[in-house]
Parts: structure tokens; sequence; C-alpha cells
């Protein structure tokens, strides 16, 4: 596994240098992982002459970046999705479990001359001509500073940003994974990345008015008691007016509240993203593989936090979760 990663690492990082157009695309509403990777890789390649494109998968229509994230975009690379070429000379996709996650950009990989999958999701069925996959990576930017280093490319702050980013949220605050998140962070603060203003525009800034809002969805949260016992779920639900009225920001940083419950090991925050449309979150302490249970709802991710997106009523999507979770709950690994 380590040499079938170290090979494809030199195959991607072979295909980058010989490239003069390259497209990096990240996952439909994209995460700092996401975005973070696809933009470090896409300064290093600007550097060095090359024409870049940083763009990810659009659903419901909204094109606009996340705006956390857009302050990692220094050098002006992000684009809309309908501004990506219909058939690039490389494609590079970032941190995405499916091909499908690459929304109305999916068929891009398909048409581009070369396509490069960098991803460390294990429900990831691999895509592209070159697959970076590596389900042992905590973050998918750790496998973008291995091509990075394939590409003789030096760290410096601005791309040390991207893959702290992407570093600190997929290993949540490095509680997540072995001893290479932390040697990565060290490599990173000596290149001159200043954590704290990255990390208060990445996480710890919400609107006051935001406040009052998670305050409701936590005081109608639920606990639902586990059959068999050991697999109590915790759940909340984000309303669709409040989806609307908040950015993705504030929305995603409610799981992280929720999961807190210390009676559940399962979480599930149910979001409205549309009249009858639901994304959910799903979290587990570690006895449930949830990312079994996303995939089985159409969705994927990791054995400890994974998510789907599903048409119906909440309660159906309710039941189906905790149906998953008494049914399918093997014991994961991290
Ligand atoms: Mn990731």
């Amino acid at each position: 596994m380590g040499r079938t990663v170290a090979r494809a690492v030199a195959d991607a990082a072979a295909v980058l240098r010989g490239a003069e157009e390259v497209v990096l695309l990240g996952h439909v509403s994209p995460d700092a992982d996401s975005l973070g990777s696809a933009l470090a890789l896409g300064l290093a390649l600007h550097r060095r002459g090359t024409s870049v494109r940083v763009s990810f998968g659009v659903q419901d229509g909204d094109e606009s970046a996340p705006e956390s994230l857009r302050a990692l975009d220094t050098e002006g690379l992000l684009v809309p999705a309908s501004a990506v070429p219909e058939a690039p000379e490389v494609v590079v996709a970032c941190d995405t479990a499916d091909q499908r996650r690459l929304g109305v950009l999916a068929g891009r990989i398909d048409a581009a001359g070369r396509s490069i999958l960098v991803d460390h999701h294990a429900s990831n069925p691999g895509f592209g001509t070159v697959r970076v996959l590596d389900p042992r990576a905590e973050a998918t930017v750790m496998l973008v500073r291995r091509i990075l280093a394939e590409l003789g490319t030096p760290l410096d702050p601005l791309i040390g940003r991207c893959l702290y980013a992407g570093l600190a949220t997929d290993t949540v605050g490095f509680r997540i994974g072995g001893p290479g998140p932390h040697r990565l962070a060290a490599e990173l603060v000596e290149s001159g990345v200043e954590v704290e203003p990255l990390m208060r525009g990445l996480v710890d800034s919400h609107p006051f008015a935001w406040l009052g809002a998670l305050g409701g969805i936590l005081a109608r949260a639920e606990l639902e008691p586990g059959v068999p016992a050991g697999r109590a779920t915790v759940h909340a639900t984000v309303p669709l007016d409040v989806v609307r009225r908040f950015r993705p920001e504030e929305v995603e940083s409610v799981v992280d509240h929720v999961r807190t419950a210390v009676e559940a090991e399962v979480t599930a925050v149910l979001k409205q993203v549309g009249e009858a449309r639901w994304t959910v979150s799903l979290r587990s302490r570690g006895a449930v593989d949830v990312a079994a249970i996303a995939v089985g709802l159409g969705g994927g991710g990791h054995p400890r936090a994974a998510g789907f997106t599903r048409d119906g009523r909440r309660e159906e999507i309710l039941a189906a979760i905790l149906g998953a979770v008494a049914a399918g709950g093997r014991s994961g690994r991290i």
C-alpha cells in the first residue's frame, strides 16, 4: 500500500510537471481540506508558470465559495464552475470521495486529457488516470504535501495556510490520527503560517445572530436510546429558514456541538437544504461505522465522520438513520 501510494504520488507529480494547463477541483459544498488541497497545489503550479484554475462542484446553482475559504485564494485562482473548460489538459480532483461529488463538473474527469485523484476517503471506489488514494492519510492535504515535495516546491506561508486549514479541520483540531499531522503542522508553522488568525477566520467567527439560532437548534436536539444498547443516537435538525439565513460555516458547525453529548455513540445533524431535501452529517465515537451507513444512504465519508444528501420527509430520513445504526453498526476503525 505504501509503495502504491508513493508511486501514485510520483506519477501525479510527473503529470503536473509536464502540464501547461491544470484545473483543480474540490467537491460540492467544499470544505477546508478540499479547497485547501486544490489551492495549495494550484498556488505551487501557478508559481511554476502553469495556467491554473481552481473550482468545485456546484449543487442547486450556488457557485460561490464559502466566505471563510476565499481568503486562502491569494492569487485569484478560484473560478466559478461555469468557467471551467470543457476538456482541460489535466484535471485534479481533491478530497472527492466519489466522482459524482464533483456535481456539474463530474464529466470533466473523463473529458480531460489526464485526471488525477488525490483523496483519503475509505469509501472512494477510485477514479481518474492517476489515483493518489490513501485512506490512512488523516487529510487530503497530507497527500498534497507529498506531491509538493515530489515537485520540489518549497513551503511558504501562503501555501502553508491552505494545507494547515485542511489539516486542522479534518483532524478535528489534531484529535484524530497519528504523529503525521502534528509533524506537518510543525513544518507549516516553521514555514511562517500564523495559526491563530487563520483558525479564527475558519472556525471561530460567526455573526451574533447565530448564537440565538444555535441555541434553538440545540434546545430541540433529541437523544434516542440505542438498540442494541450502546448505540444511542443524538440528533438535531437545522430547518430550511436557518439554512437560508446563515452561511455554510454556521450550519456546518452545528454537528461539533451536538456530538459532545456523552450519552450518544452516534450523532446525526439533519440540515434541510430544500423543501424535501436533506443533507445529513454523521459522527461516531468509533463503535459504529458511519461511512457504511452513509454509503447505504447514498453518501460516503470516513468511519467516524460521514454524510449524505437525500430527498424525503424528515421523519423518513431519521428512521433510515436510526434503522441503519441499529442494524449496521459494525466496529469501525478511525
Ligand atoms: Mn478530507
